[in-house]
């Protein structure tokens, strides 16, 4: 304290951030969390959603539809075997004013699999989603949300930006349409990355809690001022220094 009285407080104060600033970049590199995209610091009222595990025929193509009349536009973090699956969905959504990231060939937990495997899974669905598509995702969502140190580093070596996100109602439990959208309405700030399910791979799957409760989820936060953007928009309007 008395240090910071001779120095004068705020002066002091700056010095030994920017210090502390450098001196942990040089030394350690920003941290994990920093290193990953949960949400933008913003005080823009806007929001992204984002749909994991597709594209599938019926959920996808529902939300699809709903986007094109709401003109909403959402990001598709694709699994890439689905995209072989379903080459004229992937095409839809590239179409439509979407944006579409990587999730993987097949959807397997990364920090369990050795680094090569771990660029195959990414480069195979990066191939696909291009080829399809003509566009070159910029995002990449690991399965199940599961990184370490080393996965991450991996997916950055690729070019990827590694997202996760700040809101996640756990639809895929389907706990209700109403849980659902209670639990984002709850969460959701200025800045918010929503996560939602839009396809999968277990037998009788069904989304379509989750294509219900973003038919409500939309309304809603357009009345209290939301604005819908692209994650790519979300990370523009990140204020954070060194952010994007
Ligand atoms: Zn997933």
């Amino acid at each position: 304290m008395r240090i910071t009285h001779l120095w004068g407080g705020e002066r002091w104060q700056s010095l030994l951030g920017d210090l502390s600033h450098t001196l942990a970049l040089e030394r350690f590199g920003p941290s994990l969390t920093e290193r990953i995209f949960w949400q933008a610091r913003t005080e823009k009222p806007i929001v992204a959603l984002s749909f994991d595990d597709g594209p599938h025929p019926t959920f996808t193509r529902s939300l699809l539809d709903y986007f094109d009349r709401e003109q909403v536009p959402a990001t598709f973090f694709l699994i890439g075997r689905y995209v072989q699956r379903n080459p004229e969905l992937a095409r839809r959504i590239a179409g439509a004013a979407h944006e579409i990231g990587n999730h993987t060939w097949s959807h397997r937990m990364l920090p369990f699999l050795p680094v090569r495997q771990i660029r195959e899974e990414i480069s195979r669905t990066h191939e696909i989603i291009s080829e399809v598509t003509g566009r070159m995702p910029l995002y990449f969502r690991p399965p199940m949300g599961l990184f370490t140190k080393k996965t991450v580093s991996v997916v950055e070596q690729m070019g990827y930006r590694h997202v996760v996100g700040d809101v996640y109602p756990r639809d895929p439990n389907r706990p209700g349409t109403k849980k659902i959208i209670r639990r984002v309405l709850k969460r959701v700030r200025p800045g918010s990355l929503i996560i939602l399910h839009d396809g999968g791979n277990t037998r009788n799957l069904d989304r379509s809690q989750t294509v219900q409760a973003v038919q409500e989820i939309v309304p809603r936060l357009k009345d209290q001022g939301y604005r819908f953007v692209t994650l790519s928009e979300l990370v523009q309007s990140d204020t954070r220094a060194g952010a994007g």
